[in-house]
């Protein structure tokens, strides 16, 4: 598939799966079960978490319940630029839940350090944030996470929900895309 498009696979699917199970049973054990707050409550954000969102929650060992958000920041295809604007917000009221936003990938981190504020102005009982990847630039921002599977390269990378142009979401590795694909 994509034939050509791929450079190299940087994290295989294995490799995604193992860390993602490892990374759903440590986190699993900061949440009592049972709590008067509710099951834990998995905050995805569109589409890009979607794949690593699923896996995890199905890996968790305990209760939880989903919800999405799909935010758009400005800024050019492959960077963003910290302006951040709600496209779907949430169903449902966060306060007093314990919440876990799952994200696919911190870069600048901006949108995550906007989406923090936004929800803690809720009230939430707790917030915290899983990245399935993290980008070398994050060290630069606030927000602390905790919960990292993959340090990487400062690169472009693609699939397993991560896009070029909404193409390669499907893919189910992460790979480096050529740079011929985006004219580079
Ligand atoms: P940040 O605000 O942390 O710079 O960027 C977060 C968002 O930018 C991610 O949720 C993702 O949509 C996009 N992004 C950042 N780095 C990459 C990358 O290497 N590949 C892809 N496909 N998207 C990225
Ligand atoms: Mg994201
Ligand atoms: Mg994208």
């Amino acid at each position: 598939m994509y034939e050509g498009d791929i450079a190299s696979v940087l994290i295989s699917e294995e490799q995604i799966r193992a860390r993602t199970a490892e990374l759903a049973e440590d986190i699993a054990k900061r949440y009592p079960t049972g709590a008067p707050e509710g099951d834990l409550l998995l905050i995805g954000v569109l589409k890009g978490a979607v794949f690593f969102m699923t896996d995890f929650a199905r890996a968790l060992p305990i209760p939880s319940q989903m919800e999405f958000m799909a935010v758009s920041s400005y800024g050019s295809s492959t960077s963003s630029s910290g302006v951040v604007r709600i496209l779907k917000d949430l169903d449902k009221d966060i306060a007093g839940r314990h919440v876990l936003i799952v994200e696919d990938i911190i870069d600048s981190g901006l949108t995550l350090s906007w989406l923090m504020r936004n929800l803690k102005t809720r009230n939430p009982a707790s917030l915290e944030v899983v990245t399935l990847l993290r980008k070398p630039d994050a060290v630069k921002i606030d927000v602390d996470v905790r919960d990292v599977g993959f340090d990487i390269p400062n690169e472009f990378v693609v699939g397993y929900g991560l896009d070029y142009a909404e193409r390669y979401r499907d893919l189910p590795y992460i790979g480096t895309l050529d740079p011929e694909v985006y004219g580079g």
